[in-house]
């Protein structure tokens, strides 16, 4: 167990839906460098909870292959699924709040509104949801739960400071604002969640909770003050921190670490069949990922353990600066 002695808090969280590729190593050993640069701790925590995705037995290929390239996690790793009473309680109060709604949308009917209104508004091939169920359900049953964001984001003290300096000077109330956060790698990134992704779920209509609902109560619940992860994630960003602001929680800082591509250009992911990471020679696939964060390669190192050590401030030099 590293000391814990700065009060950082950092974790990898992979999804068990097959063993890990180059591409997740790069994201737990740069949650790992981050964590050991910070003298913090690093945790495991494996988000199961879309059921019908995961495959079983990968949780444990991956604790073992992430143990086979040095990495291991300083508490027991928690399991998403064994969490729901968490997130059951997160919508209560959300709902409680008047923060969260439940929708009848089926996609076929969200697609249909938009048609009608004349847009065709969708990211990631998700459609923007028109907010169809905002006054009611209207007869229908229910079928998910959503966040209302633009009533949270108007009340957020960060959108009214924004407004009333946009204000101040151009004389005109700005009501389309973005939530701004801050990246340490790639620096100020900006999103208008409810006009570019719009009320999104918090639970689905398969009754699974939403990935964002449950990353957000566990970061908190797990008191996790630093978040690194891959960049294909920084897109859900805007969404978590606006879940936080509504659910009262702390906003803890962020890293995106760049993407390994496959040779077709596209990010390595389980989806595209990428090649389960070969752990038959760790220090190999730790000199990739290394490579792939910038680091250079701690040549000298015999062992994954050393490797490692040698990487800290490596990492720290390029990541832990004031600017970071
Ligand atoms: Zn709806």
């Amino acid at each position: 167990m590293a000391s814990y002695l700065s009060g950082y808090k950092g974790r990898f969280a992979p999804s068990p839906t097959g063993p890990l590729h180059a591409g997740s190593l790069v994201a737990a050993l740069a949650s790992w460098l981050d964590a050991r640069a910070h003298q913090g701790l690093w945790l495991v925590r494996i988000e199961d909870v879309d059921t019908p995705r995961c495959m079983p037995g990968a949780d444990r290929i991956i604790l073992q292959q992430l143990a086979a390239c040095g990495l291991e996690s300083d508490e027991t790793p928690v399991y998403q699924s064994q969490r729901r009473a968490l997130y059951r309680q997160a919508l209560d109060q959300l709902v409680a709040h008047g923060l969260a709604y439940p929708c009848g949308c089926t996609r076929s009917d969200i697609a249909d509104t938009l048609a009608g209104a004349g847009e065709a508004r969708a990211r990631h091939g998700e459609l923007v949801y028109p907010g169809t169920c905002r006054s009611g359900l209207h007869g229908r049953a229910a079928r998910t739960w959503r966040l209302l964001t633009a009533k949270y984001e108007e009340n957020t003290a960060q959108v009214q400071e924004i407004r009333s300096q946009d204000a101040i000077k151009t004389g005109v109330f700005n009501d389309d604002v973005e939530l701004m956060w801050h990246d340490r790698l790639l620096g100020k990134q900006g999103q208008n969640v409810s006009r570019e992704v719009g009320d999104f779920v918090l639970k689905r209509a398969d009754g699974l909770w939403a990935y964002q609902l449950a990353v957000v109560v566990d970061d908190a619940a797990q008191g996790m003050t630093d978040i690194v992860r891959g960049q294909d994630l920084a897109d859900n960003t805007a969404r978590q921190i606006l879940l936080q602001q509504a659910l009262g929680l702390p906003t803890p800082r962020y890293l995106h670490t760049p993407l390994v591509l496959g040779l077709n250009g596209e990010k390595l992911s389980k989806q595209n069949a990428a090649q389960a990471l070969d752990t038959g020679d760790p220090l190999a696939a730790l000199g990739q990922a290394g490579r792939t964060l910038g680091l250079g390669d701690p040549v000298s190192a015999n062992t994954p353990a050393r490797w490692l050590q040698q990487a800290v401030p490596l990492w720290a030099a390029r990541c832990c600066s004031p600017a970071h």
